[in-house]
């Protein structure tokens, strides 16, 4: 075995010194040609630019809380990315970036299209296509328009497969590990086509529940016994069991998932306020922590990596996250239908060419809908027409601010187990966040105001306070949206076309919209 293994190590670096020979090949090409656009911008025709294009590597660490990479972040696992914290002294740092949804798919969407949640309509894993026909995604537009070779590499099912949310990509790839990113990536320089800029989305699992490294290696599970695998525990028990324990989770999805879940989620959303656990936080903290070492490491070999190949020259790499996670901060755990800080911001770290260098801090709000965006400015390519997400290669060098991000958890199904029992969106600026919430049971809804520069852990609702704190404009318009959005999502319940009230009157009506 041990003699196998090396042999496959010797060939995985024999592969990596082909490729990087490969690649340094291709890239002292100019690809030549021009590109033509209407009086407002929008690409009319396009071939090729007079110069070569930059590359884009993104790579998603799903669940990795922003503080994470932080230094004493709030999680207290900020010494756990010694790797991610050099490369943001490398690159750029944005302290303030925030997803534009709690849950893996919507979010991962919002990136690769720029669009928000409620327009780009990604709800469902188990629906492919994920998006409406008339969307596109910045893979098929840097691919068609711009002939870049475009190739996705994952590992989560949340994200639907290959024919869900994989259109503009020629390659999609399941499976990957960052561990294995020397083999892995090795094979997709080999096979990537020659001459043409490239854009690699990759997407693992690190570090997502089951929390930690074992978690990982599964077991083959024997065949499930009449009566075997009746889940009668505690909630807690079962939500400890589905972050902790990766075998006996899957030994129960299989063979008692709705009960099952119905516990974990039952614990997660509203049990742990009623029976909070300092113990079990703690033990999932614990876990959650080797899971982000373990990251951090996985991170530091794919970079690496791709370094060995030769691919970061001209290449504006991206390391974030779909969302966070929380531990108990509200009365929850986990991530998906709550809005709160610890499951809405991300960490974002970008290093390329010029400005995404110099290990500057950047502490203005932006989204990961603007992450693209971003990237097209930065290669000089024409924008995407008509989407929410804009780019923010002004802000790093502190000539724009940042701008309110919305935030939308509207439909669901998330699962075959999963339904909503609320409609929430939010918009958060580094300095304000503003939450709606409508009770699709008791058809009533909820508003919260945070002042995130002085309560930061967001425990004080000002939506209930006497005096009506200042919000300026640019803040409230996005606030106006996030009412709009939500009416709408609960009209759209409510079904027949009844409309659904306004919010409110909240006390200090902050935008003067009562
Ligand atoms: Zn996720």
């Amino acid at each position: 075995v041990r003699r196998r293994a090396a042999i496959a190590i010797a060939a995985a670096l024999a592969l990596v010194a082909c490729a990087g020979a490969w690649f340094a090949l291709q890239d002292s090409r100019d690809s030549g040609g021009s590109t033509t656009y209407a009086s407002d911008g929008r690409l009319l025709r396009d071939v090729r630019v007079p110069r070569q294009l930059p590359n884009l590597v993104v790579l998603v660490l799903d669940t990795l809380r922003a503080d994470a990479v932080e230094p004493g972040g709030a999680s207290r696992v900020d010494t756990a990315t010694p790797f991610l914290g050099s490369l943001a002294a490398r690159g750029v740092h944005f302290v303030q970036a925030s997803s534009n949804s709690p849950w893996t798919m919507p979010a991962a969407a919002s990136l690769l299209t720029g669009l928000h949640p409620s327009r780009h309509g990604a709800f469902d894993s188990r629906q492919a296509p994920a998006l409406p026909a008339a969307v596109t995604t910045v893979a098929e537009l840097l691919a068609h328009a711009y002939g870049y070779d475009t190739a996705a590499l994952v590992d989560t099912a949340w994200l639907g497969g290959p024919d869900a949310l994989g259109q503009g990509f020629s390659r999609y790839e399941d499976g990957f590990w960052l561990e294995d990113s020397a083999a892995r990536l090795g094979s997709w320089a080999q096979a990537r086509e020659p001459g043409r800029p490239f854009f690699l989305y990759v997407h693992t699992l690190e570090p997502h529940d089951p929390y930690g490294r074992e978690n990982r290696v599964l077991p083959d599970l024997p065949a499930p016994r009449p009566g075997g695998g009746r889940w009668s525990g505690e909630p807690w028990e079962a939500a400890r069991t589905y972050l902790l324990d990766g075998p006996r989770r899957r030994h129960l999805m299989l063979y008692d998932g709705p009960r099952f879940f119905d516990a974990v989620l039952e614990y997660t959303t509203y049990g742990y306020a009623r029976d909070p656990r300092p113990e079990l936080v703690a033990e999932l903290r614990s876990a959650y922590r080797e899971g982000v070492r373990w990251a951090d490491a996985g991170v530091e070999r794919f970079v690496a990596a791709l370094e060995g190949l030769g691919a970061l020259e001209n290449t504006l790499l991206v390391v974030t996250s779909d969302h966070g996670e929380a531990f108990g901060e509200h009365g929850i755990l986990g991530h998906g239908r709550f809005l709160h800080d610890e499951i809405l911001r991300v960490p974002l770290v970008m290093v390329g060419p010029e400005p995404f260098r110099g290990g500057k801090i950047v502490s203005s709000s932006v989204g990961l809908a603007d992450v693209l965006p971003t990237f097209l400015d930065l290669a000089g390519l024409a924008p995407l027409d008509d989407v929410d997400g804009r780019s923010f290669l002004r802000v790093v060098d502190g000539d724009e601010y940042g701008w309110p991000v919305l935030a939308e958890e509207l439909r669901h199904p998330l699962n075959a187990f999963e339904a909503n029992d609320v409609l929430v969106a939010s918009a958060r600026s580094e300095g304000w966040k503003y939450v709606l919430t409508y009770d699709l049971a008791a058809q009533t809804f909820r508003e919260e105001l945070y002042d995130l520069l002085l309560d930061p852990a967001e425990t004080t609702n000002l939506a209930d306070a006497e005096r009506a704190p200042p919000l300026d404009p640019d803040f409230c318009r996005a606030v106006a949206r996030v009412r709009l959005n939500v009416e709408e999502a609960a009209t759209a319940r409510a079904g027949s076309g009844r409309a659904v009230g306004r919010p409110g009157p909240t006390r200090p009506e902050p935008c003067g919209f009562h």
